[in-house]
C-alpha cells in the first residue's frame, strides 16, 4: 500500500519514478547472479586489469566452485572463510559458497595470526580460501583451528598486476613466492574449479536450495572496540540491500542497469564494498571494475580507462584523490556520482572535491548490522551536503532519547539513531546479550548520535562512544575535525579525548599536514579558537605523518586515545 507522507516525510525528495516500497523476490542472494547469467550471458560482469569475465563465465565458475565444495563435504550452514582482496576469485568464491548452501565469513588478507585465529575459531570455519602469499599466517594458526581444507589462489600466475599493487614492498625481485612447501596440505583454486566439473553425470546438483531467512554471511565488526563480533546477515538482508541501493541508482529507470560500471576499490571483505559494488552490480546487471588496493594514482588511471559511472568510497580516499598532483589531468566525466560512506565526510572535503573534480560527491550512511546501507542523499539538486541524506526505500529511521532509547524525538533534537528495515541483521553470532542490547522491538540501535531536520534529512553528530567529556562539557570530536579540515594546510585530522587530571578528558587534535607545509601547534589552536567555543578548542596538537586507519580507511580515534592512555603515567 501507499505510505502516508507523515510516515515518510522524505518521500517528496525521491526523484520522480523512485519507489519507496519495493517487492523483494523470495529467493537466495545467488538468484541475482543466476538471473543475470540467464538474461545477459555475454555482458561483462567483472573487469580486472586487462581481463573481463562475462556473466555466463562468472556464473559458470561459481557453479563449479559450489559443486567442488559440496563434493568435499560442505553442507548447508557450514562456514567458509574467504580471505582475498578484490579480484575475480573473490566473486567466484563468494557466490560459489552461497550456491553450496554455505555461509561466507570474510577476512582481511592482511590479518595477523591472532586476528585470523580468533575469527576462524569463533565462526568454526572448516574451509578457507586465500592467496598463496598469505599462507604463512594460515600455516601458523592452522593447527589451532578446525580448518580441513585450504584453497589457495596463485598470485603470481594469475594476478601479476595484483601482486604489484597489493604488496609492492614484499614482492621479491624475481617475482617468486617461497611460501608454499612440499608438505603443505593445500589445494589450488584452478584445480578446485576443475573438480567442480560440469552439471549432470553424478555431479552434485547446484545451487543448493536455501531459505531466504538463512544466514548467508558472518561479518565481523567492532574490532577496534574490544572483541570482534559477527553480524549474521541473511540472504534476505543482503538481497534487500542490493535492491534498495539499486533503486537509488536506477531512479526508476529499470532498464538502465547494464550501462552502469561501478568502481570497485573499497574491499569486498567489508560489507560496504560487498553490497554497493559487488552485489549491486549483479543486481542491476552492470559491470564491476576491480582494484585490489587503494592507490590514488591507480584509481585515477582506472577511471580514465574504464569510465565508471559510479564510485563508492570512503572519505580518506576522496581526500587522497583531491590532493593528487595530477587530478586535473584525468577525465572524471564518466562518473555520475561518487558516494562517500563508512565515516564522516568533512564538508570542506566534499565541497573541494566537487569543485576540483567537477563530479558530484554524495554522502550516505550505513553499518555492518544493516547490510550496511540505510541512508543516502538523492543525486542531483535534491542532495544536501553535510547530511547523510534520507532513508532508503522500506527503511524506517527515528531519533530516540540517548538515556532510555524509548522516547521518539522531533526534528532538530539530538538523540540516538535507530533503524528498522529488511536489511537489518538477524543478530550477532553467539552473542545473545549483545543482540538484545542492539536489537530492540525490531529496531537496530546504531550507537550513533544524530538529528533529523524538518524534511527528514539526517545528520550524524558523532558516535555515542566517542563523545569527549571535558570539565563537564560534552564535545563531539567530529565538530572539531570539521574545523580542522577548513585549515588550508591540513590534509587529515582526527580528534580524541585524552586523560587529563583536571578535566577528566582533554580535547587533543592529531593533524597530518599537506605535503610541503609546516605549521605550529599554536597556529592550529588559534584557528580553532576563532571558530569554536572555548571548551571545544584542542588543548594540544600533535603533527603526524599519517593517522591510524581501519581496514576500509576509517580514521581510528580510539587507537589514538588508547596510545595516550598507555603513554600517560599511571595515576
Ligand atoms: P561499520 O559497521 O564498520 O561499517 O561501521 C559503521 C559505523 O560507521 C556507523 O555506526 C557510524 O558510526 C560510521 N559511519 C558510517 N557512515 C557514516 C557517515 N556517513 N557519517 C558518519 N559516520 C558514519
Amino acid at each position: 500500500g501507499q505510505a502516508q507522507a507523515g510516515e515518510f516525510p522524505w518521500l517528496r525528495f525521491y526523484p520522480e519514478g523512485v519507489r519507496h516500497r519495493l517487492d523483494y523476490p523470495s529467493m537466495p542472494l545467488y538468484g541475482l547472479l543466476d538471473k543475470a547469467a540467464r538474461e545477459r550471458p555475454e555482458h561483462p560482469a567483472v573487469i580486472f586489469f586487462n581481463r573481463t569475465l562475462t556473466y555466463a563465465q562468472l556464473n559458470h565458475a561459481a557453479d563449479r566452485f559450489a559443486r567442488a565444495l559440496v563434493r568435499r563435504g560442505v553442507r548447508p550452514g557450514d562456514r567458509v572463510a574467504i580471505m582475498l582482496p578484490n579480484c575475480p576469485q573473490f566473486v567466484i568464491a563468494y557466490y560459489g559458497v552461497l550456491k553450496a548452501g554455505g555461509v561466507v565469513v570474510n577476512h582481511n588478507p592482511l590479518y595477523t595470526a591472532p586476528e585470523l585465529e580468533f575469527q576462524l575459531n569463533d565462526s568454526s570455519c572448516r574451509v578457507l580460501v586465500a592467496l598463496d602469499m598469505t599462507y604463512p599466517t594460515v600455516r601458523q594458526v592452522r593447527p589451532r583451528t578446525r580448518l580441513e581444507t585450504v584453497i589457495l589462489t596463485r598470485v603470481n600466475e594469475y594476478m601479476p598486476a595484483l601482486l604489484r599493487l597489493l604488496y609492492p614492498l614484499k614482492a621479491r625481485r624475481d617475482g617468486t613466492w617461497p611460501e608454499i612447501r612440499e608438505n603443505d596440505d593445500v589445494l589450488w583454486f584452478q584445480d578446485v574449479l576443475g573438480e567442480g566439473g560440469e552439471a549432470g553425470g553424478g555431479a552434485p546438483p547446484v545451487p543448493v536450495p536455501v531459505e531466504p531467512d538463512q544466514v548467508a554471511l558472518l561479518q565481523y565488526t567492532g574490532g577496534t572496540t574490544g572483541r570482534p563480533k559477527a553480524a549474521m546477515l541473511t540472504h534476505r538482508n543482503l538481497l534487500a540491500n542490493a535492491l534498495q541501493t539499486a533503486e537509488w541508482v536506477l531512479q526508476g529507470k529499470v532498464d538502465d542497469g547494464p550501462r552502469h560500471r561501478i568502481m570497485g576499490v573499497i574491499p569486498f571483505f567489508h560489507v560496504y564494498g560487498m553490497t554497493t559494488v559487488m552485489n549491486l552490480a549483479i543486481a542491476i546487471q552492470g559491470t564491476m571494475i576491480l582494484l585490489p588496493r587503494f592507490n590514488a594514482g591507480e584509481v585515477l588511471k582506472a577511471i580514465a580507462r574504464y569510465r565508471p559511472t559510479m564510485f563508492p568510497g570512503v572519505p580518506t580516499m576522496y581526500v587522497a584523490i583531491l590532493n593528487h598532483p595530477d587530478l586535473r589531468r584525468y577525465d572524471f566525466s564518466s562518473i555520475e556520482s561518487c558516494v562517500s560512506g563508512a565515516a564522516p565526510l568533512p564538508l570542506e572535503v566534499q565541497e573541494q572535491f566537487e569543485r576540483l573534480s567537477g563530479g558530484s560527491l554524495v554522502e550516505g550512511y550505513g553499518l555492518t548490522e544493516a547490510s550496511p546501507v540505510t541512508h543516502v542523499n538523492p543525486t542531483g539538486p535534491g542532495k544536501r551536503n553535510g547530511t547523510i541524506g534520507i532513508p532508503l526505500p522500506d527503511t524506517e529511521a527515528r531519533i530516540v532519547d540517548i538515556e532510555t532509547g524509548t522516547r521518539v524525538l522531533g526534528p532538530g533534537e539530538v538523540g540516538e539513531l535507530v533503524i528498522r528495515g529488511p536489511q537489518v541483521m538477524k543478530g550477532y553470532w553467539n552473542r545473545p546479550d549483545e543482540t538484545e542490547r542492539t536489537l530492540r522491538d525490531g529496531w537496530l540501535y546504531t550507537g550513533d548520535i544524530a538529528t533529523m531536520d524538518e524534511d527528514g534529512f539526517f545528520r550524524i553528530v558523532d558516535r555515542k562512544k566517542e563523545m569527549i567529556i571535558t570539565g563537564g562539557y560534552n564535545v563531539y570530536p567530529r565538530e572539531v575535525e570539521e574545523v580542522l579540515y577548513q585549515h588550508p594546510k591540513v590534509l587529515e585530522a582526527a580528534v580524541a579525548g585524552v586523560p587529563d587530571p583536571y578535566r577528566g578528558e582533554m580535547v587533543k587534535a592529531y593533524v597530518v599536514l599537506k605535503p610541503g607545509e609546516t605549521a605550529t601547534e599554536q597556529e592550529i589552536i588559534e584557528f580553532c579558537r576563532q571558530r569554536l567555543a572555548k571548551y571545544k578548542v584542542p588543548r594540544a596538537v600533535e603533527f603526524r605523518s599519517e593517522l591510524p586507519k581501519s581496514l576500509i580507511g576509517k580514521v581510528l580515534r580510539r587507537v589514538l586515545a588508547e596510545e595516550e592512555r598507555k603513554r600517560a603515567p599511571a595515576a
